[in-house]
């Protein structure tokens, strides 16, 4: 069995498989308001190639967690078939999701196999879901939330992103909340991935923002178990046992501990949300390759993994994709 090292010693062992670019909201921190060119769909891996690349990291590669998101995976006609297949290889498996269609799918992802949800959710106020989404969805997100707890993929995690101006004044009602439904709720700091360019290092509501405002409702104290890998600083509320997250990508990086590996809906392998290169196994695999290949091609590609993402240093520059094409 090999493994997907780089070059400082880290060891990726979770895997995000973006399953397609297409996605039925229109997250202003995300994506313009007519959507974006989407993918061809030649160019997309079909649900055989997405299972074969799976069980190559599972298999060859010591890949222990896979995580399918996109775009949004519901929109993927196969995904309870993949997930079926990945779940057969022995893997852990989550889906994140903007839960549209969860109500309906939940019961059937999880005879699947799925093990957890991840739903994101910025407000729990129609206006504002509706200012941040461009669409009328709430209801659909809250009851697909519900029916994802009720089909057992829980612990059900919450991603909410605050935006200045819009839902920053929100956090408090968002974690009141989750707390009432048993949700797990975290906040991601902005990043800048948009395909609109919009993000300013200013502009973006920091987790020291975020963790004020909370603490004018609610005690957090640090939670005892050690972050490691883990991107979420985790905080008991009120004592506990109930948690918040916050996920500081911008202000507290890291990268140091970082275990992920991405594979793109047109299977290029990513080595970070912030990678400049790619790595291309789906002509590999469709000129033939053998699973021993495409695990030492995957491993190559792990020796290009910068050290930072390095959003800080002037010379950032944003990638090519937008994070609806890497998989967020
Ligand atoms: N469509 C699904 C969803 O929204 O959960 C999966 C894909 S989405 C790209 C994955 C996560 O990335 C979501 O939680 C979303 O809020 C987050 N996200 C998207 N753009 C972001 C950005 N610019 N900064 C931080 N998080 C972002
Ligand atoms: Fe779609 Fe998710 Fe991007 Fe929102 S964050 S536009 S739901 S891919």
């Amino acid at each position: 069995m090999g493994k997907l090292e780089d070059r400082y010693g880290r060891v990726a062992t979770d895997l995000r498989v973006s399953l397609t670019d297409k996605c039925n909201l229109r997250c202003t921190y995300c994506m313009p308001a007519e959507g974006l060119d989407w993918m061809p769909l030649e160019q997309q891996l079909t649900d055989d190639e997405v299972v074969r690349l799976v069980g190559v990291a599972v298999e060859h590669l010591g890949v222990r967690e896979v995580r399918f998101t996109g775009g949004e995976p519901l929109v993927r006609r196969g995904l309870v078939d993949i997930v079926a297949r990945s779940h057969a290889l022995g893997v852990e498996t989550s889906l994140t999701t903007n839960g549209l269609g969860l109500a309906r799918t939940a019961p059937a992802l999880a005879a699947a196999g799925l093990d957890r949800v991840n739903v994101s959710l910025d407000s729990v106020r129609a206006d504002t879901f509706h200012q941040l989404t461009r669409r009328d969805r709430l209801d659909d997100v809250v009851a697909g939330l519900a029916a994802a707890s009720d089909a057992g993929l829980g612990p059900v995690k919450v991603n909410a992103v605050l935006m200045r101006g819009v839902n920053d004044d929100q956090a408090v009602e968002l974690l009141a909340w989750c707390l009432e439904r048993g949700y797990e709720l975290r906040f991601i700091e902005q990043m800048p991935l948009d395909a609109q360019h919009g993000w300013s290092r200013d502009g973006m509501i920091t987790a020291d923002e975020i963790l004020a405002q909370l603490e004018t409702a609610f005690v957090l104290t640090p939670a005892v178990e050690p972050r490691g890998s883990a991107p979420a600083e985790l905080f008991l509320v009120d004592g506990g046992p109930a948690t918040v997250g916050v996920i500081a990508s911008v202000t507290r990086p890291f990268c140091g501990d970082c275990d992920r590996v991405r594979l793109t809906a047109d299977g290029q392998v990513r080595t970070c949300l912030f990678a400049r290169e790619e790595s291309d196994l789906r002509a590999a695999l469709r000129a033939g390759a053998s699973d021993a290949e495409l695990a030492e091609r995957w491993m190559v590609a792990m020796r290009g993994k910068a050290a930072g993402h390095g959003i800080d240093d002037p010379t950032f520059l944003q990638p090519d994709r937008p994070m609806s094409a890497i998989g967020g």
